[in-house]
């Protein structure tokens, strides 16, 4: 099958900005906050609705790596004239306060710090200040609104963005399964779409155009939400029962191949890593789950790449490991991440976060960092519940030593293994935390 597209965050290199940069890109930043109200309007550019107006697709952002003067749309301040004038000769003050604004526009500064971090916490990004891929990604997709653009289902190219994103949740919101409010047009988006448009009586087509998109104003303000989509992860989690059989887990070792991830003295995450997820594939086999490893120990596929496995498999479950670094050795503790944004998280990966962090922090000593929602490419084009953990700090002396033994890599393995089986469980049979054996529950199973 073809690969999802990445969106802007593929393997390209590009230049990551913060603050205290001078680059024409961090213009384009600023007006793409200034459009999204993180950041108020510049005097010149209180009238110019460019930023916000709907854009054709194929403007996107340019990336930080296009050469200077390429690429700027309209409504950037390297655009220069203002519109109604471009004859008029403008007074050589108001040229020199143009100029003098348009250089300001350049800087990355504290307001614009500000504004980024803010940005990055609406959308389930790491708050760093950084204009990384990730960012760029986040802020193309969140200036388009549902009605810029016709949206259907493309198989190579699927249409991304809060346009979308808005769509499944009106439709999921009228009680149309699009699965998860990802913002990526899939096909269970068109097949929803579609089930909604014959009940409508417009023609199933699956295409969100003008009939479409009046028919879901008309409906707008007789659907109360009650996050639907929540709900039925839970159901069909439920349906399950507390079999295990059949229950398919796909362990994906965060690094591999060339790229070794953190590495401290003779200790490296990837080969770390890579043993956890064996010990983890074993124990998920022996207590009758089907486990899968993602990606084998000679590559490291993209996230979504990676996540795009775990769909072809058809996993139920996807634990993502990782290790940590941080600036001081004295960063550590183990955190775990599942998928979420303003508009909502993924219950089950929630849940199967904390199971896991509760686990691991009642087994082990490593401090509890806790849990939270991202949107990174792994946790979001995954279309089953997905968590990441970052089971401690490299750079610290104390989680170094721990992660260097082979029996606490068992005993994360064993505390991992207990949260997928706990996620199974109705909450009269839910153990507590830190007492559950796996013998214990392969007796339980039917045969
Ligand atoms: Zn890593």
């Amino acid at each position: 099958m073809t690969r999802p597209r990445a969106g802007s965050s593929g393997n390209r290199r590009i230049k990551l900005l913060r603050l205290g940069d001078r680059d024409p890109s961090v213009a384009e930043i600023r007006a793409a906050l200034i459009s999204l109200s993180f950041l108020p309007a510049a005097p010149h550019q209180q009238e110019a609705p460019a930023a916000g107006r709907p854009r054709p697709s194929g403007t996107d952002l340019p990336h930080p790596a296009a050469p200077p003067g390429t690429g700027l749309p309209d409504g950037g301040p390297r655009s220069g004239t203002r519109a109604g004038a471009p004859d008029t000769p403008m007074p050589a003050a108001a040229r020199f306060d143009a100029a003098r604004e348009l250089d300001a526009a350049l800087e990355f500064d504290a307001a614009l710090d500000r504004a980024v971090r803010a940005f990055q916490q609406s959308r389930g990004l790491s708050a760093d200040g950084i204009v990384g891929p990730d960012t760029f990604r986040a802020l193309e997709e969140a200036r388009r609104k549902l009605g810029d653009r016709l949206l259907f289902y493309s198989v190579n190219h699927p249409f991304i963005g809060d346009d979308v994103a808005s769509l499944q949740e009106r439709l999921s919101n009228m009680g149309f399964d699009v699965g998860r409010t990802d913002g990526i047009f899939g096909p269970r988006t068109e097949a929803a779409l579609r089930d909604f448009q014959y009940n409508r009586a417009l023609e199933p087509d699956g295409r969100c155009g003008p009939l479409t998109l009046r028919e879901l104003k008309k409906l707008e303000r007789t659907v109360v939400g009650g996050r639907p989509d929540v709900l039925r992860e839970s159901v069909r989690l439920l349906q399950r029962g507390p079999s295990l059989l059949g229950v398919v887990v796909a362990v994906d070792p965060g690094h591999g191949g060339n790229d070794p991830g953190v590495t401290v003295g003779d200790l490296c995450e990837r080969d770390l890593i890579a043993d956890l997820a064996a010990r983890l594939e074993a124990r998920l086999l022996a207590s009758g789950l089907e486990a899968y490893l993602l990606h084998g120990p000679h590559e490291s596929p993209d996230d979504v790449e990676r996540a795009h496995r775990a769909n072809e498999i058809g996993a139920d479950l996807l634990v993502s490991l990782h290790l940590d670094a941080g600036k001081s050795p004295q960063a550590q503790g183990v955190s775990s991440y599942y998928f979420g944004n303003a508009r909502g998280s993924s219950a089950v990966g929630e849940r199967l976060a904390t199971l896991v962090q509760k686990e691991l922090v009642s087994r082990t000593d490593l401090v509890n960092c806790r849990t939270h929602a991202k949107t990174w490419e792994l946790l979001r084009w995954t279309r089953m519940p997905a968590i990441r953990t970052d089971l401690g700090y490299l750079t610290n002396p104390h989680d170094a030593a721990a992660l260097g033994s082979p029996e606490f890599r068992d005993t994360v393995a064993e505390a991992i293994l207990a949260a997928v089986q706990r996620l199974f469980l109705p909450p009269d049979l839910d153990p507590p935390t830190g007492q559950l054996r796996v013998p214990t529950l392969a007796s339980r199973r039917p045969r």
